[in-house]
This record gives structure tokens, sequence and C-alpha cells, in this order.
């Protein structure tokens, strides 16, 4: 009966030290909790004030960034974001500015444009490093986001423009804490992606000097790719514009060594013309030619069975050798432009280099890809066989 007694002292006083355990444990907890996330009234009255006059937005998240300030993340029924910096020490608001290492501002400046001028073509990137526009920086973990809202440029993106800067990228720059992921690659400008829109532009009969040279810069600004089509005896003095050509992701096939109708030849003259272009090509370029654009698209099964190159042909027609007219050049590619097509140009008029310069901002902003035919094949999920002909993908 003692014994009994006694067991059940024991578990009383068991049960009480546990519920005071728990509670201890329960408190240490809460206190950390409050030092972690918050110790100042002051922010929190001014993030008060800020809601009170951004009637439109509400608050997404407020958090502790440093020891220093807090950020407070607001958003609007269209998605739009705000954010501000706010010190904990007198509840006043900072900008960018006071957030990066003074002696380091023009650094970071330097990398942002830089990181835009890889992720954007020409014509968004220098209006958002140069134009006028509202800018919204959100502190995540691992990354700075920048948005950029009301920048004037034209042809308008619909898509949300924003940059993500890995803190590898910045690390020296800012005077905040942050995680540094381990590993980090900064990507190439390049990348396409397989989910979008595609097509590939090809330009025949060059190389043509200053006028494939042209294109190329357009091409580059524009973070896009083509295939030029090139004429055997007209490589030949021309190497400097091909090495220019395949040197921003271009690629190079061939139109033949001088432009005949092939569909007139015989098999030994036929393997002659493929053995000539190529020579003179890959004495440039120390590369085979792979792709055949049959002049006048003109194949033959004589062709088919004898050359071993694949044969490219089109299923867009810009026929810009015969209106050599900016506008109709656009408008023929704009009104029937759809993923997937080959664009049939040439390197030869002014007027396709305008229209070109018009057409690929309005093609980017529409969320067309462009790129060289092997780039599209691969997109496609295709693979390019020899003695096949292909007019679209
Ligand atoms: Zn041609």
């Amino acid at each position: 009966m003692k014994k009994k007694r006694n067991i059940k002292i024991i578990l009383i006083f068991s049960g009480i030290f546990c519920i005071f355990l728990t509670l201890l444990i329960f408190k240490i907890n809460l206190n950390n909790k409050q030092k972690d996330v918050w110790d100042s009234k002051l922010a929190d009255e001014t993030l008060t004030n800020i809601l009170t006059q951004e009637a439109n937005y509400v608050l997404v998240e407020h958090k502790m960034i440093s020891s220093q300030f807090t950020q407070a993340i607001l958003k609007n029924d269209n998605g739009t974001y705000k954010s501000y910096f706010i010190n904990v020490k007198d509840g006043n608001l900072l900008n960018i500015e006071d957030i990066i290492k003074s002696e380091e501002q023009q650094n970071f400046k330097n990398k942002v444009h830089e990181l835009i001028e890889l992720k954007y073509p020409k014509f968004i990137a220098d209006s958002l490093n140069y134009g006028n526009g509202n800018i919204t920086y959100i502190l995540k973990d691992t990354e700075l986001i920048m948005y950029f809202y009301d920048f004037e440029i034209n042809p308008k993106p619909l898509e949300e423009l924003f940059l993500m800067i890995d803190y590898n990228e910045i690390k020296d720059y800012v005077n905040f804490p942050f995680h540094l992921k381990e590993e980090y690659e900064r990507e190439n400008g390049f990348t396409f992606d397989p989910t979008k829109k595609t097509v590939a532009l090809t330009f025949d009969d060059g190389p043509n000097g200053s006028k494939t040279l042209r294109l190329v810069e357009l091409l580059h600004q524009n973070k896009m790719h083509a295939t030029f089509f090139m004429v055997g005896n007209r490589m030949a003095t021309a190497p400097n514009v091909i090495k220019e050509v395949l040197k921003t992701g271009n690629e190079v096939g061939s139109h033949s060594y001088n432009h005949k109708n092939l569909t007139r030849l015989t098999k030994e003259e036929l393997l002659e013309e493929e053995k000539s272009t190529n020579l003179i090509y890959k004495s440039i370029t120390g590369q085979d030619l792979k792709l055949l654009r049959p002049p006048y698209g003109n194949v033959n099964d004589t062709m088919k069975q004898n050359l071993n190159l694949t044969f490219i042909n089109w299923n867009l027609d810009t026929e810009d050798w015969r209106y050599r007219n900016t506008n109709h050049i656009y408008d023929s590619v704009i009104n029937k432009v759809k993923d997937g097509d080959i664009i049939l140009m040439h390197d030869l008029y002014e007027t396709t280099i305008e229209a070109v310069e018009k057409l690929l901002p309005e093609l980017y902003v529409r969320g067309f890809q462009v790129v060289s035919v092997s780039e599209l094949a691969n997109i496609k999920g295709q693979t390019l066989e020899v003695h096949k002909v292909y007019r679209s993908f």
C-alpha cells in the first residue's frame, strides 16, 4: 500500500516537472522567435504609415534583412511589386544606395548593366539601363531581384521585365548579410527555351560584305541566330565575313558553288560541286558543310541520292528579291509567321536589312525565338538526316 502511494507521488511530481519543462522550452522558443523576427517598434510604425498611403497594395512580407533594416514587400492586383527598406534604429526609409557599399556603387551599377545586356535584346536593355522608369528591388535569400516598371520600350514587351542577380555576382558590393549558393553558373544569354515558339531565319546568295555583317550585328543585338546559305565562289573572296558570321553563333550552309540549277547536273557534276564548295569552306573554317539550300529550291532524285548533305528549303518566302520594299518584307513575315517556320531572305538588299532591323524586336515581343536551322531542328527534337529535304519543323 505504501509502495503504491510512493509511486503515485513520483508520477504526480514527474507530471508536474514535464509540464514545467514544456512551458520553459516554449518560453525560450517564443523569446528566440521574437528576437529573430522583430525588435523595432519604429519600423512597425513606418510600415503602418506606408500601408495607409499605398491603399492599392497589400503586404506580402515584412522581415529583418540585417540588424540595421527590414524589408517590406507590397503587391497590387496587377502583380506589381513595391518594396521598402526601413531603418530599425529610427524608422526612416532607406534606398538601394544605402544598402550598397558606398565605394562600390559604380561597380554595382556596371554589374547590373552587364547582366541586363546579357539577358535582354539591345532594344530592351538600352531602355532599362539608360531610360526612365521605376525599379523595385527585392532581397531574397540567395539573390536580389529587380523588377522594371513603366520603361518606355518600342516595340513594347508584354512579358514582365525583371533581373535575378545571384549574390555570387554582387557579393563584394552589398552591405547586408546573404546566403551564397555553392554552385553558381552564369547563363550565357543564348539559352533557347524548347517550350517557346521558334523559327529559323535563312539568308541566301551571300556572303555579301558589309550587308552580311550588318545582319550578323542585328542578330547579335537581338540575341538571335540565323543560317547563311553561301555561294562557294563568293566564300573564297570573304573569309573574314564567314568567320564573323560563325563567331556569334550563326550557321553557314552551302548554296552550291556558282548558283546553277543543280537538277540539270549529272551525278559526277553534282559531286564535283559538293567537293569544290566544301573545299573552300573547309580551308577557311576547318569544318565541313552539312546543309545545302539548293538554288531556286530545286531538288531531284539524283541530288537526293548522291549528295551527302541535308537539303533545307523553306515554307515562308518573303520574296525580298522581288519586292525590295521594307514594309512589304516585314509584313510578309509578321502576318504569316508561326512556330517551326523556315523563313527565306537574301543578304543582298538594303531593304532586307531594314526589314530585319524592324522585324527582330517585333518577333521577340511576340514571343518568338529566332535561331539557325540546326538549332530549330534540335529544339523541335528532330535529327537532321542526309539525303532528306526539310521545309519546316
Ligand atoms: Zn539563291
